[in-house]
């Protein structure tokens, strides 16, 4: 099975100023499609090669862990965003509340993470079996979903997501991103 670059429901240059076109031309146009064009490649011929890609983010080690991965989160990550964000809705608002005391502790802990966790990674809103929503901090290409968790919300915090715009102000990065989530999305995933 050939993993294709995602569609995404807004137009690649519909969330300038906070993501400008380039980023996403260079994120998005790019860096992922790197990743798929690695994992295309490295799973020919192999176990993995008709494997869902969910599937093989559980399974797989090294590199086509790391290629595989990465064409998940992104996937995801584009998925969330939306140029026209609406509010939080109540449903979600209220499981943040229950775990975090407020949707805005929620915020400034997961900010907190987003801007400490050394080098590159992503930080991500995830759900354990038990319905328990935490904040994890993972490294590279990590993702909760090795963790039997279900992913909720990610921020790439990679350089490669900010540098353009932002430079090395990862802080500024991750305050425009807060206002281009799709709240919609990730109370679906609830
Ligand atoms: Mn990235």
């Amino acid at each position: 099975m050939k993993h294709l670059l995602p569609e995404l429901p807004y137009s690649q240059y519909a969330l300038a100023p906070a993501m400008s076109a380039e980023t996403f031309e260079y994120h998005y146009g790019k860096h992922l499609q790197t990743y798929i064009d690695n994992l295309n490649r490295m799973i020919e011929g192999s176990p993995y090669e008709e494997m869902p890609l969910e599937d093989i983010v559980r399974k797989a080690t090294g590199g086509i862990f790391n290629n595989a991965a990465q064409t998940w989160n992104h996937t995801f990550f584009f998925q969330t965003l939306t140029p026209e964000q609406k509010a939080i809705p109540e449903k979600l608002a209220a499981a943040l509340t229950e775990a975090f005391g407020s949707v805005e502790a929620f915020k400034d802990e997961f900010t907190k993470s987003a801007i400490s966790l050394f080098g590159s990674g992503w930080v991500w809103l995830a759900e354990d079996a038990e319905g328990k929503l935490s904040i994890l901090q993972e490294s590279n290409a990590g993702n909760p979903l090795t963790k039997g968790m279900k992913p909720l919300l990610t921020v790439d915090v990679w350089e490669h997501a900010y540098y353009i715009d932002y430079r090395n102000k990862r802080a500024a990065y991750v305050e425009a991103w807060w206002n281009l989530i799709d709240w919609e999305k990730v109370t679906e995933r609830l």
